[in-house]
Formats: structure tokens, sequence, C-alpha cells
């Protein structure tokens, strides 16, 4: 397993490969590895002749007062979930090598962005987009996958690389949890145990809305009742956002189907958590 730092040696690299033939796979992350990534490069290591992993704590996507400079990192950790799941080449700039001084371009997606984290987190969808346009320059994939767990993300990049005709095939992957419902996240690790436990009313919250509208209840305004009511029991827990929007749109409903997203952002003490659900998947 290659590990690389700079930006004109992975683009070297990726293009000779590409000359070669060789098929991409990309799963770019913010490092701090769990079950969730690795479950992105098992996907990844089957789509592609090469599965490259980017791990960058990306300045431009976390807001003035957000969590950057706690933000969890382990890069001997993750270097050996990398080698578990058959990593080729693990790309780790600095900062300063992504965002030369001067830097002054950003990719900005409109209707998508302005909702949920968009209207939470100013700014941050503006970053991601930025950022993986220029991962996508750099490592050149013909594939990337993304987890559904960011769900916003993932259609706000589905979007970009439509309407940018990125030549990237974009893959979505569904959400890992742990046994107890709770959403692998890497900032699951700022949880004290007591807020580990408050934490479930994310998924718990989720689960009694899926179970109220496979029993027929459709009135978007009864089951967000439904879920609030379970999450303000919790003390330990402050609403961000709860939410049900069109999946394709993320325009609000208020008759719900299966087509309907529920997605949700809560703070846990410090700790701001979000969840989702398609109320007509499978769970
Ligand atoms: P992050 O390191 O948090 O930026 O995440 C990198 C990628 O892993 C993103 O595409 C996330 O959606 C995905 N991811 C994070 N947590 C999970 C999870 N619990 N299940 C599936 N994918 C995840």
């Amino acid at each position: 397993m290659k590990i690389i730092s700079s930006i004109r040696e992975i683009q070297d690299l990726a293009l000779t490969l590409k000359r070669d033939v060789r098929r991409i796979a990309f799963v770019p992350t913010m490092g701090f590895l769990h079950e969730g990534h690795a479950s992105l490069l098992r996907e990844g290591r089957k789509r592609g002749d090469v599965l490259v992993l980017s791990i960058f704590v990306n300045p431009i996507q976390f807001g003035q007062h957000e969590d950057l400079d706690r933000y969890p990192r382990n890069l001997d950790g993750d270097c050996a979930i990398a080698r578990e799941c058959d990593v080729d080449i693990v790309f780790t700039p600095t900062a300063a090598e992504m965002y030369p001084g001067g830097f002054q371009t950003s990719i900005r997606v409109s209707n998508l962005a302005l909702p949920l984290c968009g209207a939470s987190r100013p700014g941050h969808f503006d970053g991601v987009a930025t950022v993986v346009t220029k991962l996508f320059n750099i490592v050149q994939p013909d594939v990337a996958l993304f987890g559904k767990k960011d769900f916003q993300q993932l259609a706000i990049i589905r979007r970009m690389t439509l309407d940018l005709s990125l030549p990237v095939e974009i893959v979505g992957m569904p959400i890992v949890r742990e046994a107890d419902g709770l959403a692998m996240s890497s900032r699951n690790a700022y949880l004290s145990p007591d807020e580990r436990r408050s934490a479930l009313c994310l998924s718990r919250a989720i689960r009694l809305a899926r179970e109220r509208y496979a029993a027929g209840e459709h009135t978007a305004e009864t089951l967000l009742t439904a879920a609030q009511e379970l999450i303000e029991a919790e003390p330990a827990a402050l609403i961000d956002y709860l939410e049900l929007r069109d999946v394709d749109t993320l325009e609000t409903v208020s008759t719900v189907s299966d087509s309907t997203l529920m997605a949700l952002a809560v703070k846990i003490g410090a700790t701001r958590l979000i969840d989702n659900t398609l109320l007509g998947d499978e769970p």
C-alpha cells in the first residue's frame, strides 16, 4: 500500500494507470475510519482494479465555531483498516497542499444545498463540492463511493457530477449501524457513555416513523410530531432539524410515500449527529 501526500505524485500515477486502462475506484474520507468507511472500501475493491482512499479533514467545509481542530485523527489506525480492505493507495494531503496561497475558487450546487445541513451549516456544501471536485481531478477515479449516512451530500455530489459532466460513476452505499442502531460516525468518539446512550434517540425516532408509516400513517406532521416527542423525551438531546422531504428534490412534503426521506440532525451535548432513512427502503 502506497501512502502519498503530494498532488503531483498521485495525479501522475493516476494518469499512468488510466493509460494502462486500469479502472480506479475512489473512497474520499476525513479519516478516523470505522466499519461504515470499510464497507465503502470493500465495495470499491470489487469495482476497481486500483483502490484509492483519501484521508483529508477539509478545513473549508467546517464553519468557524465547528470542530475542525478537535476532529479525531488516527493515521496508523486508518492505515491498518485500509490494509485490511486491500487499499492500493492512501492519499493524505496537507491543507497547504490542497489550498495553496491565493486559493479563490468554489463549486456551489444551488437548491439541493439550501435545506437541512445546508441551512444549519452555511457554506458547508460549497466546501464539500469544491474538495470533491479537486479530489476527482487529482485521483481521476472511474467510480467513487459515498455513504447514504450523508444523504444530502450524496445528492449534491450526484447533481454536481451530472451538471459538470464529470466522468465518474457515483455509487451510494447503505448506512452502517452499531448493533443497537446508532449510525456509525467518526464523531461518535466525542460521546461520553451517557451521551452514547442518549444518542440512540436518533435511530429510535427513525424506527418509530418507519413503523407508523408501515402501519398506514402518511401525514407528515403526525410522523414528525411522534419522532419529535421521542427525541425531546431525551434530556441531553436538542433537535437541530427533523424533516420529511422528497428524496429527489429535497423539497418538503405534507403527505409521505416510499420516496420520502426522513432526515434529522440532533445535538447530544456538544456533539451534532445526523441520521436519515428512506421511508420505503428496507431497514
Ligand atoms: P467522513 O469521513 O465522515 O467524511 O465519511 C466519508 C464517507 O464515508 C462518506 O461518503 C460518508 O457518507 C461515509 N460514511 C460515514 N459513516 C458511514 C456509515 N455509518 N455508513 C455508511 N457510510 C458512511
